[in-house]
């Protein structure tokens, strides 16, 4: 399974998120959509999941 683009649920540890989403942990943040956690900042910038 390929989870590399599923939502990260909000309660996961930022430091967790930041290695599924390959930035560092100061660039996670919620979406505003689903609050999932995204890379808000960063040259990877997702600001809502995709
Ligand atoms: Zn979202």
């Amino acid at each position: 399974m390929d989870d590399q683009l599923a939502r990260i649920d909000p309660t996961t540890d930022p430091s967790t998120a930041a290695v599924i989403l390959r930035c560092m942990p100061n660039q996670v943040g919620p979406c505003p959509r689903c609050q999932g956690l995204t890379a808000r900042c960063g040259p990877n910038a997702q600001v809502v999941c995709p």
